[in-house]
């Protein structure tokens, strides 16, 4: 059907029932029609989160502070949780979703923006929702094919598609009602945010800033999917008029970006992947934009201007769209530092006055205070040990104090930053529990090095990151002492940090960084599992551990606490993957000896149900062909291995992370007609794995191939293997 006739029949469905709700003094928009609980979901309830009976939407509530008032579970007793019920997932590619529950009903999307419906008191499954992406969209994520959540809204749910797409299913049976299609197909656009709904518009943005694109907002009309407005992020590389909300704002962008640099080509990034907030307070939208494309400021924009909005909080006016205010909180963005991460509103007391404030822990390693009245910067404090970009902020600026050696482009040499593209946090959901005053962030210390490439292979590539640096730099040098230093220093951390005082109270250490965002409660809780398979629950005020309960798989989403049947639940999602699995290798440690399990997880106080074990990934030594290519041919290899293989596979071919194939343990390494009809035919397209033929010959894949037996034999000869005895999760 197309879109119009689409929207027209619903337009006549929709006048039908709106005739029928004005009859009875219904909202300014008809609910959908048969819907249950859902139907009940507006501005309102999303404004409080009501008694928390209802987890409504990802963030709890509009101030996405992931509090919820339940004290049924609380410091006292949380040592009782047990599981209630668990379903296994169909795709063990990522789990970044947060349920959201109304009404006893729990839906939860997967990969592939699969969307999933359970009753949420005894688990038994209700519908599920396939958008039937095509899999060779997977190459064009640059972290994985993770989706993180469903909004909903008057009886509907809203899902954002890898492939583009925003979709309205009725939420009583998982069917689709409208979709659109908000991105040009022609372009690596990707989404993987959760859409928010706001006074009857779904708003959504997307990714791929990574491959080139240029970002943007768009709200749509919550009951026909009709276009309301469009935000762009970062000028039109053209010069010309885009006749959308942002024009206004794009005029005073546009002279922070060079006349010409290498974003006149890819668009310039700037990509609203994830955080998108509205204050009801102030009646304000919050887009947290994200990291230039490419990368490499020096290519992007000749190295001059601040280039606006990349890595900025801007503000807007729901209706219009309208630009209010912004705060940039990485001007000239060179490191891949979004400004994307989850933003938490507050009211807090700062030198002894009340100021409404949002608060963030983005992937640079500051967390930011910023007055959300009027965007200026109250505290800019580093949240995790190390930060080696900036030493602070001057806050008569509200700039950050720079180490020159960071602008890498500029200085010629490679510089090792911490935090890095991984991130100090990532999107990893933060809490703020405003009893204990403190933000949870899910925070880590992973560093990478950055070095500057003028190839123009590195900015436009038709398959690939274009992101202006040299990523083979990134790959892991022969030397075992290196490695395994590496390895130990990339870790996690629970910081519960005080917004007032800018610093930690308290903090978890973790042996492996990309643990499990954070839920806090009135119950004196905070909420966290962990990579190496624990579902954590800490006292909110002194951080005390009072639960690890072992579930056999890797956590990264955040959970949702909800009440049902008089009964308080805890439900979160377990599973491995994204960005940080996919590309580090070596130094993933001890999580790749973890199992992917892909799971939800539902506790209750007396919960008695066990969870199956679960496999670790398969390490027993496979057959490895002799290593046959010469120095040079492995050298080859190893560079074009770094330009294409590594950001899914892993830096020197030791990644996946259990959630791709190890390529060191292929069993199609000897087999040298077989990696042919893999990475040039596209034998294994229909997984993700496309066809490399637009970017390598036959034979260069060849020599990717030898470079990975060689790599393989020297790890297995130089660094440790692990056993693979499955780990059982039951207690
Ligand atoms: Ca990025």
């Amino acid at each position: 059907m197309e879109r119009g006739e689409r929207l027209m029949r619903n337009g006549f469905a929709l006048a039908a029932i709106a005739a029928l709700l004005a009859s009875c003094g219904g909202n300014n928009q008809p609910a959908k029609s048969g819907a249950s609980g859902v139907g009940k979901v507006d501005g309102a309830l999303l404004t409080t989160g009501g008694d928390g009976s209802d987890w409504a939407m990802t963030g709890f509530n509009y101030s996405e502070t992931r509090f919820s008032p339940l004290t049924q579970i609380n410091a006292d007793n949380v040592g009782k949780l047990g599981v209630a019920w668990f379903a296994d997932m169909p795709d063990a590619r990522g789990q970044e979703a947060t349920p959201i529950v109304i009404d006893g009903k729990l839906f939860v999307t997967g990969p592939w923006s699969k969307v999933f419906a359970y009753d949420a008191v005894t688990g038994k499954p209700l519908w599920t929702y396939d958008p039937k992406v095509d899999p060779q969209k997977g190459v064009q994520a640059c972290c994985d094919v993770v989706n993180r959540g469903v909004a909903a809204w008057k009886g509907r749910l809203y899902l954002g598609t890898l492939d583009g797409r925003l979709i309205a299913l009725d939420a009583a049976t998982g069917k689709e009602d409208w979709s659109v299609q908000t991105t040009d197909k022609a372009k690596p656009y990707t989404i993987t945010g959760a859409p928010r709904v706001v006074k009857d518009m779904v708003l959504i943005g997307n990714g791929g800033a990574e491959f080139g694109v240029r970002g943007y907002v768009t709200a749509y009309d919550a009951a026909t999917g009709a276009k309301k407005w469009r935000f762009y992020t970062v000028p039109n590389p053209t010069g010309a008029k885009d006749n959308e909300a942002s024009d206004a704002a794009m005029a005073k962008a546009a002279p922070t970006w060079s006349a010409n640099g290498q974003w006149k080509q890819s668009g310039g990034g700037g990509t609203v992947w994830d955080s998108i907030v509205y204050d009801p307070e102030l009646d304000q939208l919050y887009l947290g934009v994200g990291n230039g494309s490419p990368w490499n400021h020096g290519l992007r924009s000749e190295g001059k201007g601040d280039n606006l909005f990349l890595s900025s909080i801007v503000a807007l006016k729901p209706e219009t769209g309208e630009y209010l205010w912004h705060y940039q909180e990485t001007p000239a963005e060179s490191w891949d530092f979004t400004a994307t991460q989850p933003i938490n509103l507050a009211t807090l007391t700062i030198g002894g006055k009340q100021r409404k404030v949002l608060m963030q822990a983005p992937k640079n390693g500051f967390f930011y205070v910023i007055d959300r009245t009027n965007g200026t910067l109250i505290n800019a404090g580093q949240f995790i040990p190390g930060v080696n970009w900036a030493s602070g902020y001057d806050m008569k600026t509200g700039r950050p104090i720079e180490n020159p050696a960071a602008r890498y482009y500029k200085t010629g040499k490679p510089f090792l930053a911490v935090p890095s593209a991984i991130a100090a946090h990532n999107w990893q959901p933060m809490s703020f529990n405003p009893k204990a005053g403190l933000a949870y962030i899910p925070a880590q210390i992973v560093g990478a090095g950055y070095m500057a490439s003028s190839d123009p292979l590195d900015q436009a590539k038709p398959i690939g990151f274009n992101v202006g640096e040299n990523l083979g730099a990134l790959m892991y040098p022969r030397d075992a002492a290196t490695i395994k230093a590496a390895t130990a220093g990339a870790t996690g951390l629970l910081v519960a940090w005080d917004p007032v005082a800018n610093k930690p109270r308290w903090t978890v250490k973790y042996p492996a960084p990309w643990n499990g965002g954070t839920m806090t409660t009135a119950g004196n809780l905070v909420f966290q599992g962990t990579a190496l398979g624990e579902f954590r629950a800490y006292a909110a005020d002194t951080g005390k551990q009072l639960l690890a309960y072992p579930v056999g798989t890797g956590i990264m989403a955040g959970a949702a606490t909800y009440m049902a049947g008089g009964t308080q639940y805890v439900a979160v999602l377990a599973g491995r993957g994204g960005a940080l699995p996919l590309s580090i290798g070596y130094a993933i440690g001890k999580a790749a000896e973890v199992p992917n399990h892909p799971r939800l997880i539902v506790f209750k106080l007396g919960g008695t149900v066990a969870l199956p074990a679960t496999t670790a990934p398969d390490s027993a030594a496979v057959p490895l062909p002799a290593a046959s290519g010469t120095p040079e041919q492995v050298a080859q290899g190893r560079a074009l291995f770094g330009r294409y293989c590594q950001v899914c596979h892993g830096a020197s071919a030791a990644g996946g992370g259990g959630v791709l194939p190890n390529l060191q343990r292929s069993g199609t390494l000897g087999n040298a007609d077989g990696w042919k009809s893999i990475v040039i035919d596209g034998a294994l397209k229909d997984r993700g794995m496309v066809s490399f033929a637009k970017v390598l010959t036959p034979d260069q894949a060849q020599l990717i191939r030898l470079y990975v037996i060689d790599e393989a034999h020297w790890a297995r000869k130089n660094l440790s293997t692990s056993g693979a005895a499955p780990v059982a999760p039951a207690r």
